[in-house]
């Protein structure tokens, strides 16, 4: 088709579930002028008001946690048990911004020669999300919670293929109490993101998806002097030293990659594995691959559902296909599975090398590509040697190498002995073209803040 598609298509059955007409100009022109009228109202609001209306949303995603965990699997085809923990994960986030909003806006004193001199934090106005589908409730709330609390008001543009978690989100606000306006939906394509941006009346941008976008929306907010915050892709490190618990390291690396049926942008991609145990590791995690189960997504002991979208299995295969082709070895699994909708049996390859294309890819799917070391320094080379610097782990009992991969590796974030996982109370973002800036924890909230000088003579 010549148009976007805003559309719910099952991926586990490839139906065309629910087709949405698109948002008209006019309509998030209207859609804009509410976003200003509700931030003079936000911003008028206290602190605690905005904390009850938080912690109504919080309640909501809780108690109806297992219908938007359905609709997030009927979307995008996450585990339902996975999708239902995203939901509450999310009312963790709004709770964490309610109780922490007040002590991280208050006005800090600072001792000069003037009489008074002191930070205050004040948002901005309406703030344009440009979100994924992948994590399609908590992407949006790492945003919303953090950018309400302070003041502002959102305006979501979701993935195309996840409309109905949009809109859901979109009357979560409402219902909470949020005055009309605070947080909106628009259902629209990428290609009117442009529009938006230029917009005066649209104060800043966030973005977590890929690269080309990222960088589009970037570009346009650098020509419009407009803050942008951007969570791109990654390929993270997994570093399995001699001294790690070797069963540890197997299962948690093993439910990083695919956990989401594998498309995080911070699962554990590439699993760097020192020599005397790479054999043990890799036979190990292939016993642990094989053994998951690959099924509806809706069946509560499912582990793997679809991929995303056809599209997805056609660019993961062709990925995996490309490096066999170049040399690389297929350990298991990592192939197409023949039958209506997006199924790919997750797996792992080995003997990718610098020069092969996956090598330097993201492989958003799941598929563990396993490298062998002989010694840290090896492996922080390896590492680093990415274009993109989102997340890191490493498993090892060694006080030395922990210290080492802390301050080595490029990276937003190193996890020892556990997956890199986002946290409220933590900062999460990206360096190298993984992206900018920070969500969650204090940074995430005055991301889209106005931190204004104030003097007194
Ligand atoms: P994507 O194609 O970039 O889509 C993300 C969002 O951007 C969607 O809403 C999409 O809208 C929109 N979009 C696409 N092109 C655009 C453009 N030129 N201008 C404005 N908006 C545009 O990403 P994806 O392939 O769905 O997601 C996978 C990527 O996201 C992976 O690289 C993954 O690692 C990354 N990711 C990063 C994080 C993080 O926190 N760092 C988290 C999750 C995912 P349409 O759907 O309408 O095209």
């Amino acid at each position: 088709r010549g148009f976007i598609m805003i559309a719910t298509t099952n991926p586990a059955t490839g139906t065309v579930e629910r087709e949405f007409t698109p948002h008209t100009d006019a309509q998030v022109d209207l859609a804009i002028a509410k976003s200003v009228v509700a931030f003079e109202a936000l911003k008028d609001t206290t602190i605690a008001q905005r904390a009850e209306w938080m912690n109504k949303v919080a309640d909501l995603l809780e108690s109806d946690a297992l219908v938007f965990g359905r609709l997030m699997t009927l979307e995008m085809g996450k585990p339902l048990s996975q999708a239902v923990g995203e939901a509450k994960k999310c009312a963790t986030a709004c709770r964490y911004y309610a109780d922490n909003a007040e002590a991280i806006m208050a006005d800090e004193t600072v001792d000069t020669e003037k009489t008074k001199s002191f930070r205050r934090i004040l948002p901005l106005g309406p703030v344009l999300a440009v979100m994924p589908w992948n994590y399609p409730f908590w992407q949006v709330i790492r945003f919303a919670a953090p950018a309400l609390m302070a003041g502002n008001t959102g305006l979501l543009k979701h993935a195309s293929n996840v409309p109905q978690c949009a809109l859901a989100l979109e009357e979560l606000f409402t219902r909470a109490g949020f005055p009309d306006g605070a947080f909106q939906t628009l259902l629209i394509g990428g290609s009117k993101v442009e529009a938006i941006l230029r917009d005066p009346r649209v104060r800043a941008a966030t973005l977590t998806g890929s690269e080309p976008a990222g960088a589009s929306v970037a570009s346009i907010c650098g020509d419009e002097i407009k803050p942008t915050l951007l969570e791109l892709g990654g390929s993270d490190a997994f570093i399995v030293m001699p001294s790690a618990d070797m069963d540890a390291a197997v299962s948690v690396g093993l439910d990083s990659r695919t956990k989401n049926n594998g498309q995080s942008c911070i699962a554990a991609k590439r699993f760097i594995v020192h020599a005397d145990v790479y054999d043990n590791f890799r036979d190990a995690m292939k016993t642990a691959m094989e053994a998951l189960i690959i099924g509806d997504p809706m069946e509560d002991d499912t582990n793997i559902g679809p991929l995303v979208n056809e599209d997805a299995v056609k660019d993961l295969t062709h990925q995996v296909e490309n490096a066999l082709s170049q040399g690389a070895r297929r350990v298991t699994g990592a192939e197409a599975i023949d039958q209506d909708g997006a199924w790919f049996r997750p797996g792992i390859i080995e003997g990718v090398t610098e020069g092969m294309d996956a090598y330097s890819q993201e492989l958003f799917g799941p598929v563990a590509m396993l490298f062998k070391v002989d010694d840290l320094d090896a492996a922080i080379t390896l590492a680093n040697d990415s274009s993109f610097g989102l997340g890191s782990a490493i498993f090892t009992q060694d006080k030395a190498e922990i210290e080492r991969a802390f301050t080595e590796i490029e990276a937003g974030g190193t996890f020892v002995n556990t997956m890199t996982a986002s946290d409220p109370r933590l900062p999460f973002g990206g360096i190298k073209r993984s992206g900018y800036g920070r969500e969650l924890a204090r940074e995430g909230l005055l991301a889209f803040c106005n931190v204004k000088t104030c003097v007194v003579a």
